[in-house]
């Protein structure tokens, strides 16, 4: 069931990334030369919103909640100041809760210069599942008013996205090229076959990718996350009362879903809280 699911989630996404790029969503969207993506795309570098007229409110919100912590400028200043990359942000009328990161694209060296991140209008509501998403879903023990709750919820997925941005620039391009292959073909073959993994075809190509494609998957969702965990720590930092209980659904959601990542996690919370927090 967890692998029928993250190949829905995968095939979901990869689809998205296709979609958005087929067609970029724009506050100049009538002008022509913003419906064309061409070379002059690629000589971009730094932070391109791409955020209709209708959305640009919400979004603004959004965006503040994630600079108002110094972990959240840090990053958007990283993107934004660079000259070798370009970071893609589309709000998307079509897609309602959900974020997703795609359209990477690599240099002949194998450097990452490009990502898009696509935000649903909607993203201040829906609470992600506890299994794929243990930091989001916690934010809905939250008793911060609705629009205080619902900005804090979407700057997180916003910081999620970023994780998958941050960790794809770390991994070597043309291993992750193969991964993301490999993985399209096994997912192909799989949702046709009946579910079935024990299919030849589908051992050889987990054989070849060196770990069951969801296990990849996975580990970056819960990239993903830590990074989203790392936003919220700092947003909370003044108030460890209100950590303290998000802090406790998260690891209840990792102990019961990914005992096995629950390090990660336990690490970041370890160093940036002070010793002790969170244990009364
Ligand atoms: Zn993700």
């Amino acid at each position: 069931m967890r692998l029928l699911t993250a190949a829905l989630f995968l095939v979901f996404h990869a689809f998205f990334a296709i979609q958005s790029e087929a067609r970029p969503i724009g506050k100049n969207s009538t002008d022509p030369k913003t419906l064309t993506a061409g070379p002059k795309v690629d000589a971009e570098h730094g932070i391109k919103e791409v955020v209709p007229q209708e959305f640009r409110a919400r979004y603004n919100k959004w965006k503040a909640e994630l600079l108002s912590t110094e972990f959240g400028r840090d990053q958007w200043a990283k993107y934004e100041s660079s000259e070798t990359f370009l970071l893609k942000i589309i709000v998307a009328s079509d897609k309602k809760f959900g974020a997703g990161t795609g359209d990477f694209k690599w240099d002949d060296d194998g450097r990452l210069v490009g990502a898009t991140i696509t935000l649903g209008k909607n993203l201040d509501r829906g609470f992600p599942d506890p299994v794929y998403y243990p930091v989001m879903n916690s934010l809905s023990i939250l008793i911060e008013p609705a629009e205080v709750k619902g900005n804090i919820l979407a700057s997180a997925k916003m910081a999620h996205e970023l994780g998958h941005v941050g960790q794809t620039s770390e991994a070597d391009g043309r291993v992750f090229q193969k991964q993301e292959s490999l993985m399209t073909a096994y997912y192909k073959i799989f949702l046709n076959n009946g579910y079935n993994t024990k299919d030849p075809r589908l051992v050889e190509l987990a054989q070849d990718l060196g770990r069951a494609p969801i296990e990849i998957w996975e580990d970056r969702e819960y990239w993903g996350e830590a990074n989203a965990l790392r936003f919220l720590v700092a947003r909370m930092n003044k108030e460890y009362s209100a950590i303290c209980p998000v802090l406790g659904n998260i690891m209840r959601n990792l102990t019961i879903y990914a005992p096995n990542y629950e390090y990660r996690f336990d690490q970041i919370a370890d160093s940036a809280l002070p010793a002790g927090t969170c244990r009364q």
